[in-house]
């Protein structure tokens, strides 16, 4: 019996004699099968072949990587606050040396996760932790292919954690539950978002975009930029850090990304709604 991971999206199923005959997340129109087939392993297989890198990004903030890439090339983030630590994001490849690095930082008091391309492995850290709560927002409910009661589903527009030290946001658009993070006290209590792949930062660091499918090109409607855009101006930040550092980005905007936010919203508005870009 074992937890199969796919090895194209990273989505870890629950306890199984054999793997799945589909994986949910690959068979999505925002996503792809890949041309040889489905392809499966698990935790206790890809042990002591895979590392993860964790880079200190500013005082408070890691971020955890794993080399050589592994699913989608997922990037998590672990938190600092005066009130615990939280996993933001999470990625496939578990190791005893990531759970000490985590540990001789405080642990972890919770997780949150923008949407479910990263669920990876999240039941599996949230066990390894001492079984924290997941925080989803309930229009992912769908999307989780491993249920279990660490779990917990919220509803509405933001959810704070921590007595306000975070602040989760619901975005929808790239998918209904999409959700990005906000940390009053980073960039020096300048503001930082956490925004998964939604903004995703581009290969100029002056613009982010926005897709229902960056694989396949399947741009988002108007109103769920206007959503988007709308949401993202209740909280007040000046840096945003990304899901990915792939696609030739550094994955982070240092300043003023709040202003970068709302000008590139605008300037896809213009592209999806009039004749002329
Ligand atoms: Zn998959
Ligand atoms: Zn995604």
């Amino acid at each position: 019996m074992s937890c199969h991971i796919c090895v194209n999206c990273g989505v870890q199923y629950p306890l199984a004699s054999s793997p799945p005959s589909h994986c949910l997340i690959c068979e999505d129109e925002r996503h792809y099968v890949d041309k040889n087939g489905q392809k499966w392993t698990t935790r206790e297989e890809i042990l002591g072949k895979y590392e993860n890198k964790i880079q200190c990004e500013e005082d408070g903030l890691y971020s955890i990587r794993t080399e050589p890439h592994f699913g989608i090339g997922q990037r998590a983030f672990l938190v600092q606050t005066s009130h615990g630590n939280i996993l933001w994001d999470c990625i496939s490849y578990l190791d005893q040396k990531t759970i000490d690095f985590i540990n001789g930082l405080g642990g972890l008091t919770a997780i949150a996760i923008s949407h479910p391309h990263f669920f990876t492995t999240m039941i599996d850290w949230s066990h390894a932790f001492g079984d924290v709560p997941i925080y989803l927002h309930q229009d992912m409910k769908n999307w989780v292919v491993r249920p279990d009661k660490c779990i917990h589903f919220w509803n509405g527009e933001t959810k704070d954690l921590f007595d306000g030290k975070l602040k989760l946001i619901h975005t929808g658009g790239h998918f209904d539950g999409s959700q990005a993070l906000y940390w009053p006290d980073g960039a020096s209590q300048r503001g930082v978002l956490l925004s998964g792949d939604e903004p995703q930062v581009c290969m100029d660091p002056e613009q982010v975009t926005f897709m229902h499918s960056f694989l396949n090109y399947i741009p988002l409607n108007e109103n769920k930029i206007r959503r988007i855009m709308k949401n993202l101006q209740l909280v007040n930040y000046d840096r945003l850090y990304d899901a990915f550092i792939i696609y030739g980005t550094d994955g982070v905007i240092l300043e003023k990304a709040q202003q970068i936010v709302q000008r590139s919203g605008e300037r896809y508005l213009k592209a999806i709604t009039k004749d002329s870009n």
